[in-house]
């Protein structure tokens, strides 16, 4: 595996997922290890979101096993929203409060999520601003903001939770091009204090600086993974040139 080959955080195994006649996942195999940036590429469709969400069980599984930090994530027994607790999720939509300022949107999750008191919940919050550079605009509201800042606080908010695994759908894609820097370089900070992180983006540049491992999906199906030096450089499988040299 990775160079940073810690214990696996996330061990998903023959994920199958149907949506009614649509076999969208086929029998993925995914495991990640702790500090392990995993990048997810493939085709619209090949079944990328739908992977992540079946992690965190935003999504029933119609088969298949996942274990995310020793939890068993699709056991009835499991208590999901204490599990969930455990998985960041930023997606391509901030899905911030629009009423709220920044510092409310981070801290009104902890207040939720981990019932923390409000004083607490707004001491960590700052904290969280903090990291992803955005101290300074604690009260201000996501229409003063930047889509890539309110993507900032967003992640902001997840990692206030202090996730071990935290999965990125598409962070950038609906971000203007000037903006996308900013959240690339906030991720590869929190990939540098040793975060666990799967990506799904398009962003190869960052893929190629800030990932251990490329998996190339398509039709529901993991065709090749390696470094991305491998996967990116030198292909095994047709599909998966072919689809690199559509996006390099
Ligand atoms: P990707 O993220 O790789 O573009 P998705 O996981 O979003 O792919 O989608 C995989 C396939 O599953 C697509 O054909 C999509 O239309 C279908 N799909 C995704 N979500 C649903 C849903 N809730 N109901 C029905 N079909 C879905
Ligand atoms: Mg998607």
């Amino acid at each position: 595996m990775a160079a940073a080959a810690g214990k696996p955080i996330v061990r998903a195994h023959g994920i199958h997922k149907h949506f009614g006649p649509l076999h969208v996942l086929r029998g993925v195999d995914l495991e990640v290890a702790e500090r392990e940036l995993v990048f997810v590429i493939g085709p619209s469709g090949s079944g990328k979101s739908t992977l992540l969400r079946c992690l965190n069980r935003l999504e029933e599984p119609s088969g298949g096993r996942i274990e995310v930090d020793g939890i068993d994530m699709l056991d009835r027994k499991t208590d999901i929203n204490r599990a969930r607790q455990r998985i960041g999720m930023v997606f391509q939509s901030f899905n911030l409060y629009p009423h709220m300022t920044a510092l409310g949107n981070v801290a009104l999750a902890l207040r939720k999520v981990l019932g923390l008191p409000r004083g607490e919940a707004g001491a960590r919050a700052r904290a969280a601003l903090d990291r992803v550079h955005l101290a300074d605009r604690a009260g201000h509201y996501p229409g003063q903001l930047s889509g890539g800042q309110q993507q900032r606080v967003a992640i902001a908010r997840a990692i206030a939770l202090e996730p071990r695994v935290m999965l990125f759908d598409e962070p950038t894609s609906a971000l203007d091009p000037e903006l996308v820097g900013g959240v690339l370089q906030v991720m590869r900070e929190l990939r540098e204090s040793g975060m666990t992180m799967v990506v799904v983006s398009h962003e190869m540049g960052f893929a190629r600086a800030a990932a251990d491992r490329v998996v190339f999906m398509d039709h529901g199906l993991v065709v090749e993974e390696g470094p991305p030096e491998a996967v990116f450089g030198a292909p095994r499988e047709e599909r998966t040139r072919a689809f690199i040299r559509q996006i390099d």
